[in-house]
């Protein structure tokens, strides 16, 4: 770990409901994710990954403890640009061609239209997708769509990309491209990746590797109190 976190957990709760049925799915979690590092968040279903990752990304709140973006800001901030996130599905706009999906959080951020689309046209190349530029979200592949979604969420240049098991839905040979895809994104710009994943195959991927049970964090245990 090297300069300010990313994103730094602090003792984070979270627990939804209320009295004798209340759930808690992450419990006392310490953690923090440095630019350039690349973790994968390992966990069997129910383990409370997604929970964290919501939380990490600024996209829920915790119950008890804190998230806070030393590096980036406070959590206004966090989206669309510092923070791309990337779900099991796609979530592609049906009506709108694979090039207008990934052009339209940056017409959302205020960029121009020349701009914008010069972007997403460079993330669906990094991508191997420019030939899909014009399709629709139905004429695509599960792989494919979830290639775009990971364009859509490159073109906004995050600093700190959060993926919650982005090859849940994909078959080995698709999953392992969408990886590669990711691992090289954020080598190529720096960025801080999480990735979680209940595949050990994926997970021997990444370099550092978190594992939670039952909504434990059990690495890393320890606050990374430098942060
Ligand atoms: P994972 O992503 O590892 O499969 P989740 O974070 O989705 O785990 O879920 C952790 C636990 O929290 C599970 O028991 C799940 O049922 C519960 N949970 C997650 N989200 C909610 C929610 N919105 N309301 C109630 N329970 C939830
Ligand atoms: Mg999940």
């Amino acid at each position: 770990m090297t300069g300010v976190a990313l994103a730094h957990g602090i003792g984070v709760a979270r627990t939804f409901g209320v009295g004798p049925t209340a759930v808690v799915a992450v419990h006392d979690a310490h953690c923090a994710v440095y630019a350039g590092e690349h973790v994968a968040l390992m966990g069997s279903s129910g383990s409370g990954k997604s929970t964290l990752l919501h939380l990490l990304a600024g996209l829920d709140i915790p119950t008890i403890g804190a998230v806070t973006w030393p590096a980036i800001g406070t959590r206004e901030r966090l989206r669309p640009g510092p923070v791309g996130v990337v779900f099991q599905a796609p979530s592609l706009l049906p009506p709108l061609s694979v090039l207008e999906n990934v052009t339209l959080p940056l017409l959302l951020e205020g960029i121009s239209r020349t701009e914008a689309q010069e972007r997403a046209a460079g993330a669906l190349l990094i991508l191997d997708l420019s030939e899909l530029a014009a399709k629709l979200p139905e004429e695509l592949s599960g792989g494919q769509a979830q290639r775009v979604a990971i364009a859509r969420m490159l073109a906004t240049d995050p600093r700190l990309i959060l993926a919650d098991e982005p090859t849940g839905q994909l078959d080995r040979a698709t999953g392992t491209h969408v990886i590669d895809a990711l691992i090289a994104a954020a080598t190529t710009s720096g960025a801080g990746l999480v990735v979680s994943t209940h595949d050990p195959v994926v997970a021997a991927r990444f370099p550092i590797r978190w594992t939670m049970v039952d909504g434990r964090l059990t690495t890393p245990g320890v606050c990374p109190c430098s942060a």
